[in-house]
């Protein structure tokens, strides 16, 4: 096998190497189906019983409680753009929005298609380098929820205490940080999240709804598939699901119970964290200019004060062994991804270089 690498990908990102190698022993063969996991019916008892484990340690994971939904569906974060509007709010209701975020953003317009979206916090003019604090009244009392980004996955910064709604429900798209951080299941009417940072492949987007905030007077032009109606009656089979994804989140569920829970995954994603921090904020070279609250736990983003040592650490970071690493195109510069799946020993080779590069270019 070629030598697996340094990841710091953004998503899809890292996978515990233990979580892939006993999917590669499955992968064959499922233990007593006779055929591996991406061949077996969906509607089989071997499929019912990956996919209702996964939901159970997803539930002790998280402490959801029983009046919440837990929906496996297909589309991505992006396809909750859209039907979080659709399933929450009337049409032409108010929803409102904190913007603090490119996906922040898409989201809030694309609930602009369907009813009021009303922006109640916004740092885009400051290139979203923080995350906004909302005035008092900027939620409207009949908004049917706010919506935040909890984690910004593109500017590295994150929501370190959820807002003061005033009341009205909260919707979260947690993509980036959800079982990365302890996260109050119970504050959220709805919390949404694609897979593909911690919980494994692409392909799957996770829901957690509590029910009572489902539309049961869903407008008739909602077509059935962007319903989470039909989805929670059918145990998310209403259709075929992303069997194979959620086979492997429910290893990745399997795997983080194992580690000792999601209260283990942040005490070492701060670890990891603070380690990329400090060696920012001792180098008269490496920036980030996130202020401390809202920095993000999983995506620390820095630069370099000139393209040429933009660069030329992009080379050393090949050279090192660390892949993934830059930032994204909206922001440039670089951008760590320390998701669950990513090592404390891929962080300590990353500050390690970052202190030989300062070192070297004589700072
Ligand atoms: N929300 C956040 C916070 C994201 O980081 C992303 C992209 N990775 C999305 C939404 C869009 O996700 P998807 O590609 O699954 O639609």
């Amino acid at each position: 096998m070629e030598k697996r690498l340094y990841n710091f990908a953004a998503g899809p990102s890292a996978i515990p190497e233990e979580v892939l190698k006993k999917a590669q022993a499955e992968m064959l063969c499922y233990p007593g189906a006779g055929c591996g996991v991406m061949e077996m019916s969906h509607r089989s008892a071997a499929f019912g019983k990956i996919r209702d484990g996964a939901e159970e340690s997803l539930r002790r994971l998280m402490d959801i409680p029983d009046d919440y939904a837990v929906l496996f569906l297909q589309g991505g974060a992006s396809m909750q753009f859209s039907m979080v509007p659709m399933n929450l709010a009337a049409r032409g209701q108010k929803t409102a929005y904190i913007v603090s975020g490119h996906f922040a953003k898409k989201a809030f317009e694309e609930a602009g298609r369907w009813g009021e979206a009303v922006c109640a916090a916004s740092s885009e003019g400051d290139g979203f380098s923080f995350i906004p604090e909302l005035e008092p009244g900027a939620v409207p009392p009949d908004a049917a929820y706010l919506h935040i980004t909890g984690n910004n996955t593109i500017f590295g910064t994150c929501f370190s205490e959820l807002p003061d709604t005033g009341g009205v429900p909260l919707a979260a798209d947690w993509s980036s940080a959800i079982l990365g951080r302890r996260i109050d299941v119970r504050r959220h009417a709805l919390i949404y999240a694609g897979a593909q940072k911690n919980l494994g492949p692409a392909g799957l987007t996770l829901v957690i709804v509590r029910k009572d905030a489902v539309r049961q007077d869903i407008d008739p032009v909602v077509p059935t598939m962007l319903r989470y109606a039909p989805q929670i009656k059918a145990d998310s089979m209403y259709n075929t699901p992303p069997c194979w994804s959620i086979y492997m989140a429910g290893l990745m569920f399997e795997w983080v119970e194992a580690q000792g829970g999601v209260a283990e995954m942040e005490r070492r994603n701060l670890e990891k964290a603070a380690l990329l921090y400090g060696t920012i904020d001792s180098s008269k070279l490496f920036e980030n200019r996130v202020p401390a609250r809202d920095r993000s736990v999983t995506n620390v983003v820095f630069t370099l004060p000139t393209a040429e040592l933009t660069e030329k650490f992009a080379a050393a970071c090949a050279e090192a062994g660390i892949i993934n690493i830059k930032g994204h195109r909206l922001t440039g510069g670089f951008r760590a991804s320390i998701y669950n799946g990513v090592g404390l020993e891929a962080v300590r080779a990353l500050a390690g270089l970052m202190e030989r590069f300062e070192k070297e270019e004589g700072r």
